[in-house]
């Protein structure tokens, strides 16, 4: 278990593409499945981590608040509704939040209105609701901040075998990689409905990254790519079922034209080739 909170957020950096990758592959697994998991390991890492001597999401997180939560807020602090939005509240992702961080009501590393703190502290870090699958994105952005998500997180890896999937070395600079995962997330947001299931993967080693897609449990490898230095100039080898090796000279396989060097030609390649 890992609570240090550099170390944790160097780890977020290190295993940002890592997560992402992780994302996309519990969006093909059983959401009950992943929320029965996940909600043993919030109950184990909640008894073992002390929120009281961490504090780090009262610190560095915006904490929504609804108009209730407001009126009692304004309260305590004794000035008008009007006086506390103007000083104390701004829109978050198109919702009210507390705007100072650290939060105004931190002393000394604990909340000063614990029994008034608004719903949203209290639910902090979601991890004991339904349908963890569909909040993944919040759950990353929480990894490097929160030590309980982040062992959650790791954990979970652990349980679903994820972990050294990904760990391979490889040889394409991290900034490259973390740019490709993050191209290939777009790529997969933007072509694959939610309840499809369906989502291209990457997997580095060596000088390669290996493109591959999970359809519901099934994984297929669909193309290998050679970095070549340059983010559009990837070689391109399409996998050959017949020979089950990637073949970079073929280029006779219905979509090859659409593999112009980029990740997301690659991707339109592999879409023709192999029709979902
Ligand atoms: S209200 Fe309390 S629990 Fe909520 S963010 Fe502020 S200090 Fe933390
Ligand atoms: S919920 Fe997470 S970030 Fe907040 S105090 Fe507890 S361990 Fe720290």
């Amino acid at each position: 278990m890992i609570t240090n909170l550099e170390e944790i957020k160097t780890l977020g950096e290190i295993n940002e593409d890592e997560n992402y990758q992780f994302r996309v592959y519990l969006k093909g697994q059983k959401s009950f499945k992943t929320d029965k998991i996940v909600h043993g390991l919030y109950k184990k890492f909640s008894k073992e981590i002390d929120c009281t001597t961490c504090g780090n999401c009262c610190l560095c997180l915006k904490t929504g608040v609804n108009e209730n939560e407001i009126i009692r807020l304004s309260g305590i602090l004794n000035i008008s509704v009007e006086k506390m939005r103007e000083q104390y509240i701004e829109k978050f992702d198109r919702s009210d939040s507390l705007k100072n961080l650290p939060c105004i009501f931190l002393k000394d590393l604990k909340c000063s209105i614990y029994e008034s703190r608004p719903g949203d502290c209290k639910s902090y870090p979601h991890l004991h609701k339904k349908d963890i699958t569909s909040r993944l994105l919040s759950v990353i952005g929480n990894y490097s901040e929160c030590p309980i998500v982040f062992n959650v997180f790791e954990e979970l890896k652990t349980e679903y075998n994820f972990r050294n999937r990904n760990m391979a070395k490889s040889n394409i600079p991290f900034e490259i990689q973390k740019q490709a995962s993050k191209m290939i997330y777009d790529f997969n947001e933007k072509h694959f409905a939610e309840e499809m299931n369906v989502n291209y993967f990457a997997e580095f080693k060596g000088k390669y990254l290996y493109l591959n897609r999970y359809e519901g449990k099934l994984i297929s490898p669909v193309a290998r790519l050679e970095y070549t230095g340059n983010m559009d100039e990837w070689e391109f080898a399409i996998f050959k079922w017949s020979t089950e090796k990637y073949d970079p000279d073929d280029w006779f396989f219905p979509g090859s034209e659409l593999a112009d060097g980029t990740i997301e030609g690659a991707m339109e390649a592999g879409l023709e080739a192999y029709p979902i």
